[in-house]
C-alpha cells in the first residue's frame, strides 16, 4: 500500500489519544488511555511514545510515516515545545517536542487542540471550500480555532484566540479555572455549567419550587450531584428549571459566538465538544437564535462538526500533511 501517512495525538487532562492516518484524512487504527500524571513531567511523552511504538507493525514502515503532530489542550509555549503551566496536568512545563523528535526522528508539531480542530476541519471537514472558518469546542473547557483568508492563527505563544477566556460577565460573578473572572467558560463548559446553574437557582429563589425534578435532586444530594450531564438530561424530558438553565447558558454561548463572528468574520462556524455533541439542538439552537441580535457582522452558518470527537486527531494529522500553514 503507498500513500503517506503519519502519527496524530489528542492530548488532553484526562485522556491521551494516539491515531495513525494517511493523507486523504483516513484514520487507520487509533487508540487511548488515560493521561498518566503519576510520573512527572517527562511521563506524558514516554507514554506516548510507548503508544505510538504499539501503533506500528512491521506492515508500517517507519519510512512513510512523513511526521507526527500534537493536539493539545494549552497553554502551550511552542518555542520550546511544550505546555507551560497546564490547567489540567499539575506540572510546571511538560516537554513533548524534543522527546518524540528523538525517539523517532521525524519532524514533530505541536499545535494547541482546537487550532488543531480547525485543521482538521479545514482539511477533512466541512471546511474544505472555505476560507474564514472557525472551530469552537464546547466541552471539559471552551475554546476555538480560527482561519482568516485563508490563513490559520497562531499567535506568539501558540495561544490565539483563547475565546472560552472572552470576558461575557462585566460583574465577574464567577471565577475561571484560568483565576480571571467573568470568563464564557466559567459559565458554559463542563466545569462551568454546575457553577452557573447554582448561581441561577440561587439568584431566582428557585430553591423554593414545587414540581421540578432537578430541584428536588439539590434538595437530597446537594449541588454538588448537579453537572453539565444532569441538566440537560432534565431539560430533555421537559424539566422547567432546567430549561430555564439551558436556555440561559445558550444566550452567554451566543454572546460569545457574537464575539466570535465579530471578530473573525467567519463564512462557517463548526462545533465540537462533547457537551455540543452530546447535545445537539439544545447546545446549537440557542446559539444560531440569539448569536444575531449581539453581533453586528452577517451571521454565518453554524454546524455540528462531523469529525465528532476526534477533530483534534484529524487535526493533529493534518498538521503534518499542511506544515507550511503552522511554519
Ligand atoms: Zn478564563
Amino acid at each position: 500500500m503507498a500513500g503517506k501517512l503519519a502519527i496524530g495525538i489528542d492530548l488532553g487532562g484526562t485522556n491521551v489519544r494516539v491515531a495513525l492516518g494517511n493523507s486523504d484524512g483516513r484514520i487507520l487504527k487509533k487508540i487511548y488511555e488515560r493521561t498518566d500524571k503519576s510520573k512527572g513531567p517527562e511521563g506524558v511523552s514516554k507514554q506516548i511514545i510507548r503508544m505510538i511504538s504499539s501503533l506500528i507493525d512491521e506492515k508500517t514502515s517507519m519510512e512513510r510515516i512523513e511526521g507526527i503532530g500534537i493536539g493539545s489542550a494549552g497553554p502551550l509555549d511552542i518555542r520550546r515545545g511544550g505546555l507551560m503551566k497546564p490547567t489540567n496536568l499539575p506540572f510546571d512545563f511538560v516537554p513533548l517536542v524534543k522527546p518524540l523528535e528523538e525517539e523517532y526522528n521525524l519532524p514533530t508539531y505541536l499545535l494547541n487542540d482546537c487550532v488543531a480542530a480547525v485543521m482538521g476541519e479545514k482539511h477533512f471537514g466541512l471546511g474544505k471550500s472555505h476560507n474564514n472558518l472557525v472551530y469552537v469546542t464546547i466541552s471539559t473547557g471552551i475554546g476555538g480555532g480560527v482561519y482568516v483568508d485563508g490563513h490559520l492563527l497562531i499567535g506568539k505563544d501558540g495561544n490565539a484566540h483563547e475565546i472560552g477566556h472572552f470576558t461575557i460577565d462585566f460583574e465577574g460573578r464567577l471565577l475561571c479555572g484560568c483565576g480571571r473572572r467573568g470568563h464564557w467558560e466559567a459559565y458554559c463548559s463542563g466545569n462551568g455549567i454546575p457553577n452557573y446553574s447554582k448561581l441561577i437557582i440561587e439568584e431566582k429563589g428557585l430553591m423554593k419550587i414545587t414540581g421540578s425534578s432537578l430541584i428536588e435532586e439539590v434538595r437530597r444530594n446537594g449541588y454538588a450531584s448537579i453537572t453539565a450531564k444532569v441538566i440537560y438530561d432534565y431539560a430533555k424530558v421537559g424539566d422547567k428549571v432546567a430549561e430555564l438553565i439551558v436556555e440561559r447558558i445558550g444566550i452567554l454561548n451566543a454572546i460569545g459566538f457574537a464575539c466570535v463572528v465579530d471578530a473573525y468574520d467567519p463564512t462557517l462556524i463548526t462545533v465540537g465538544g462533547s457537551i455540543a455533541l452530546n447535545n445537539p439542538n439544545l447546545v446549537i439552537n440557542p446559539i444560531k437564535q440569539h448569536t444575531g441580535e449581539h453581533a453586528r457582522n452577517r451571521i454565518p452558518e453554524i454546524k455540528l462538526t462531523p469529525l465528532r470527537e476526534d477533530a483534534v486527531l484529524y487535526g493533529a494529522l493534518a498538521s503534518v500533511f499542511h506544515q507550511k500553514e503552522i511554519s
